[in-house]
């Protein structure tokens, strides 16, 4: 065992015990361990592992590997493979399932808090349908960077704990190094996992799943009958609002919002065809399979309350004792969902602006904004940054620099101070509320690709390097300058792949 834990109340922790597991069998399936020719820690996360409760020393030696590689499980007991459905683009799919990924165990962290341990790439399961059950190395940093750069960021988010190279090589469109990625979720329950649930038509399991979720993430619940169930979705609602908020805040796509990948403690997670933007357009879209731009980053509010929709179809028995009753509780939560977007994207954007939150015309402003940064192909990131730097300095010649055309700059100027000139609040909260919503430095697409090829070519230290450079994303750092830089137009990448 890595480490014996202790609650916060000095209690003797029940760390190991797989809560998931005590769920009708129908969840999941118990799996054999994996064997890898040659299990080797490629990167740790030794600051996480500390956080999680787990050594550091200990997750290097061999028994550590054992628990990395899927040998070994937290609790002993075999590994697992859970069940879920989803609408895959739109399309329904009644059994997805872990088809490459297991789960090893249930810890406590530091702060008292249960996490899932996750390995993607551990091998075939019954869901992998036909499948190899496998991770490329390149698929494992592409997750390992970006989900760590959104922890960094602030946003909800599965963490990586570690990648592993298997000593396997998997066929892609050409041959790679294989890798597992041992992260971390508050749990991996997915709206695909209720709809799975759904399914069947019987009751009990899905309570049994919405127990589990309440008890897991939401456990303020303190309501009973379907008053515990209505409370459950709104906070679906409410946690997935303010997610969706945070991403396009950020100018981030996830590309896959399928409802198995979309997580019941609201946090991001499958991170595949990811990527921020460089030039803002609205309807930006880089998956090289979202060919219709489903996932696009304007539509990503809209499809939040399209899988809330999912979510609150597959809880219609528990919301009420009548039709009525349910559907009326299903359409208060996605009002809530669509509220607690707007008001979580609103205040954001007011803090990005560094203008008044409570301001009449904030809501056309951003829209002025969002239309001349794509008249005027600006860089998101570079654009808020200037914002802020403006501000703090007291001047507009920084903001003048990001506008190509002089008299666009002029206009937008012109608005940007007239939102600012009753502003009750001082500069100096007003530039705190810009630092701490815009990010000086993201992981740019041009970065990750080049940390994803070095890696895949024996290189990890280009992806150590745009780790440390993303770490402190919202601090100014001069020594990370060149993390700053959008890419030079032979950089620029303009679609990604799953590449898994
Ligand atoms: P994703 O696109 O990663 O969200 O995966 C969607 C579904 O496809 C899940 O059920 C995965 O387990 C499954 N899947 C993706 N890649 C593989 C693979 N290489 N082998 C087996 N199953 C996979
Ligand atoms: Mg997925």
């Amino acid at each position: 065992m890595p480490r014996t834990e202790t609650d916060p109340n000095g209690q003797e922790s029940k760390a190991h015990i797989l809560d998931y597991a005590q769920l009708p069998p129908s969840f999941f399936v118990r799996l054999a361990p994996t064997r890898f020719p040659e299990p080797t820690i490629y990167v740790l996360n030794d600051c996480f592992a500390n956080i999680l409760g787990l050594d550091p020393d200990w997750l290097c030696t061999s028994e550590g590997l054992r628990l990395l590689s899927g040998a070994a499980t937290l609790d002993d007991t075999p590994p697992i493979a859970m069940a879920y459905a989803g609408h895959q683009f739109g399309h329904y799919a009644p059994l997805l399932g872990d088809g490459r990924a297991m789960l090893v165990g249930e810890g406590v962290d530091r702060s008292g808090r249960r996490y899932d341990l996750h390995l993607k790439g551990s091998g075939t399961t019954p869901f992998s349908r036909g499948a190899d059950g496998r991770l490329t190395l390149g698929a494992a940093i592409r997750e390992y960077v970006m989900s760590e750069a959104m922890a960094a960021l602030n946003v909800p988010t599965t963490r990586s704990l570690a990648i592993l190279t298997t000593g396997e090589t998997i066929l892609r469109d050409k041959a790679v190094p294989g890798a597992v990625l041992a992260r971390t979720a508050r749990s991996h329950v997915r709206i695909g996992t209720f709809q799975y649930a759904a399914t069947s038509g019987e009751l009990d399991p899905l309570k049994a799943l919405a127990d589990f979720s309440i008890d897991r993430l939401y456990p303020e619940i303190e309501s009973d009958g379907v008053q515990r169930y209505q409370d459950f979705l709104s906070a679906v609602a409410k946690a997935q609002g303010r997610l969706i908020a945070k991403w396009m805040s950020l100018g981030f796509i996830h590309g896959v919002m399928n409802t198995d990948n979309a997580s019941i403690a609201g946090e991001t997670i499958d991170y595949g065809p990811c990527a921020f933007m460089d030039v803002f357009h609205p309807a930006k879209v880089f998956s090289s399979i979202d060919r219709r731009g489903r996932y696009a980053w304007n539509r990503q509010a809209e499809i939040g309350q399209w899988n809330m929709g999912q979510l609150a179809q597959s809880l219609l028995p528990l919301l009420g004792d009548s039709e009525e009753a349910q559907i009326e509780a299903a359409q208060a939560a996605l009002s809530r969902y669509v509220s607690t977007f707007q008001l979580a994207f609103h205040s954001q954007m007011a803090n990005k602006l560094g203008v008044d939150p409570q301001h009449k015309d904030l809501s056309s402003f951003i829209a002025e904004t969002f239309a001349a940064m794509a008249k005027g192909g600006i860089d998101f990131t570079s654009f808020f940054t200037a914002l802020t730097r403006s501000v703090a300095n007291r001047s507009d010649a920084i903001i003048l620099e990001v506008f190509q055309s002089p008299s666009m700059a002029e206009t937008w100027l012109e608005m940007w101070h007239q939102m600012r000139s009753n502003d009750p609040r001082d500069d100096q909260y007003r530039v705190e509320a810009m630092r701490r919503t815009n990010p000086v430095r993201i992981p740019r697409n041009h970065q990750v690709e080049r940390a994803v090829q070095d890696g895949e070519n024996g290189k990890p230290q280009t992806m150590i390097a745009l780790l440390a450079a993303v770490k402190n994303s919202y601090a100014e750092d001069p020594a990370f300058a060149a993390y700053e830089q959008p890419p030079k137009p032979h950089e620029i990448i303009t679609q990604t792949f799953c590449g898994t």
